[in-house]
Order: C-alpha cells, then sequence, then structure tokens
C-alpha cells in the first residue's frame, strides 16, 4: 500500500500525545491520555509492545487481538509499578495488511474510515459516551460534537487488566483508500470534507489538506493520521 501520514500538536494542547504506527504491512493511530508524561507513555508503549507482537507474523485476527491484549497488559502493569503514571490509557486503532484483506484492531474513538467506489465509511465504531447515546438515539451527530462528554471514552488500552477489543476483517480492493486517524482530526470537521479530499487528491496532498483543515477548525486537540491506498491493478 501507498502511505502518507501526519501528527501534529494542534493550536491548544502543549505537547503531541498522539502516537503513529508505521511499519512493513502495520500502521495505526494511538491517542493516549493521562496527566504528567502519562499520555505520551501510553502511546508510545502500545504503539510498541503491538510491533514486537506482530511485524513478522503472517496476519490473523487472532494475533492481531493477542498483540492489542499484550499492550495492554504491559501498561496496565507499568502504572501499577509508578504512581506517575496512574490513569494512563490509550485508544488503539491498527490496520494489519494481508496479502487479499485486511484486519482492524481498535480500542477507544480514534476511527478507521474507508473509502471505496466513491463513498466514505467508518468502519470503527467509536467506544465513547457520546457514541453510545447516539447509538441508544438519546443524542443526534450535531449535540454530540459539543457535548461536555465527547471527550471521554468507554474503552481504553491499559486502564484496567482486562478489555474487550474490536477486531474487524474485510477484503483488500485495489482502488480502496484506508483513512486511520485521532478525534483530533475528525472532531474539527465533517465526514463529508474528508470524502472530498480522499476523492479529489492525490494521497500526499489529501493528508496536507486533511491536516490543515484540523487546524483552521480549531486544531484543539492533536491531529494524527495515517492515509493508506491499495494500488490499482495494471491492466
Ligand atoms: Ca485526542
Amino acid at each position: 500500500m501507498i502511505v502518507a501520514s501526519r501528527t501534529h500538536t494542534g493550536l491548544v494542547r502543549p505537547n503531541n500525545q498522539d502516537t503513529l504506527l508505521l511499519a512493513d504491512g502495520l500502521y495505526g493511530v494511538a491517542d493516549g491520555m493521562g496527566g504528567a508524561n502519562g499520555g505520551e507513555v501510553a502511546s508510545n508503549g502500545a504503539v510498541k509492545v503491538i510491533g514486537e507482537m506482530l511485524l513478522g507474523r503472517t496476519p490473523d485476527l487472532i494475533g492481531l487481538e493477542a498483540g492489542i491484549q499484550a499492550a495492554n497488559r504491559r501498561l496496565y502493569e507499568q502504572q501499577a509499578q509508578d504512581a506517575q503514571l496512574s490513569g494512563m490509557g490509550t485508544t488503539v486503532t491498527v490496520l494489519w495488511e494481508g496479502a487479499d484483506e485486511v484486519y482492524i484492531g481498535h480500542v477507544g474513538d480514534s476511527r478507521a474510515y474507508l473509502l471505496r467506489a466513491g463513498a466514505l465509511s467508518q468502519i470503527t465504531q467509536d467506544h465513547s459516551v457520546v457514541a453510545e447515546m447516539m447509538r441508544q438515539g438519546i443524542l443526534t451527530k450535531e449535540k454530540a460534537k459539543r457535548h461536555p462528554y465527547r471527550n471521554v471514552i468507554t474503552r481504553a488500552v491499559g486502564t484496567s487488566s482486562g478489555i474487550e477489543v474490536d477486531v474487524i476483517r474485510l477484503d483488500k480492493q485495489p482502488g480502496d483508500i484506508w483513512l486511520i486517524c485521532s478525534d483530533g482530526l475528525y472532531g474539527m470537521m465533517e465526514d463529508t470534507q474528508i470524502e472530498e479530499a480522499l476523492k479529489t487528491l492525490p494521497l500526499d496532498e489529501a493528508a496536507d489538506r486533511l491536516l490543515s483543515l484540523a487546524l483552521a477548525g480549531g486544531g484543539r486537540d492533536n491531529v494524527s493520521l495515517v492515509l493508506l491506498a491499495v494500488a490499482e491493478v495494471a491492466q
């Protein structure tokens, strides 16, 4: 796959607690949280453990889930031993590329989107208070964007001894474009703007456009994105 990625502190936060995962066939975003430097430690640590567990292996759902569970255990143990890191955690959204399919592993409110045949779909479900209220029909999408709990996630890697990991397997089709991003990206714009950028621009320019839209939209959080394009088959 062809890859373009960006990460940016944004315009408000003092540091960048997001970490990108960019390795051979393994891509993703981790969005850390926690006081002191806990957020960076969590997102860096998760990416490191997942890389150690998965690189060089044949992609499958069981391995992917095991990699994210291992990251959870490692972070949970680490914060049990260091009071400064107490409460740290991170989202993880990872794409692992197989020969004919892709595997998505997901915890938290970072997202994977797929542009296929000119239409954008959100593939992951947000594990957040507002997303659950929307699924129950008690909150609209517009109100969710401004809700005081919009940043509160209901699942994270590292905050408890056991977690539930979403894993998804999808076929890989020529022309597919994947976007993995933190909430500092999608929270600053409409999905229609994401779709427009992915449909009309070459990959690297689309990455620039999405980052500049997030900053123009307020840049209130760290912004991270990985774009992945599945090559068209030569005729
Ligand atoms: Ca964030």
